[in-house]
């Protein structure tokens, strides 16, 4: 495929993803309830997680923002139902390197769909709308003891 129709295949599904949000909406029992800002944006996310066997069973969000972190929450929601918290943990370490211009091979594997916003690494100033989500995600999936070593969770702390 030319280059030129990925990228527009892939505009394509981060518009779909934004127009029409998967997991949107609220938990009636939430083990984790999350909420995120990005200022820079004025992108707003609430993540509801339910937890079940140490594994996430089901997940919502709800919010505002712009078509980036509108549809990197969607895809970040259907990639981490039936992950463990040690899971998720390498998700976004992968989805932070890759928005920063450091994908590493298995991007596809660990990502899924999400993978198709590795081209946010060019648009520095959309960044932290893309890691919105996945920062939320993290926090509500930490465990007491665990040290973040990621620059921009480390930044928020
Ligand atoms: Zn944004």
């Amino acid at each position: 495929m030319a280059l030129s129709k990925l990228e527009n295949l892939y505009r394509q599904m981060i518009l779909e993803h934004a127009t029409h949000p998967h997991h949107h909406g609220s938990l009636e029992k939430a083990d984790q309830d999350i909420e995120l800002r990005n200022p820079t944006c004025g992108d707003v996310l609430t993540l509801q997680v339910e937890m079940k066997d140490g594994k996430v069973s089901d997940i919502a969000f709800s919010g505002s923002g712009c078509t980036i972190s509108q549809a990197s929450a969607s895809m970040m929601t259907d990639e981490v139902v039936g992950k463990t918290p040690e899971e998720i943990d390498k998700m976004v370490v992968a989805f932070s390197e890759m928005v920063t211009g450091n994908e590493s091979d298995d991007v596809d594997e660990l990502l899924g769909d999400a993978a198709i916003l590795a081209g946010v690494a060019q648009f520095p100033a959309r960044i932290k709308c893309a890691t919105l989500a996945w920062k939320a995600i993290y926090r509500a999936v930490k465990t007491d003891d665990k040290k973040s070593t990621l620059g921009f969770l480390r930044h928020d702390e």
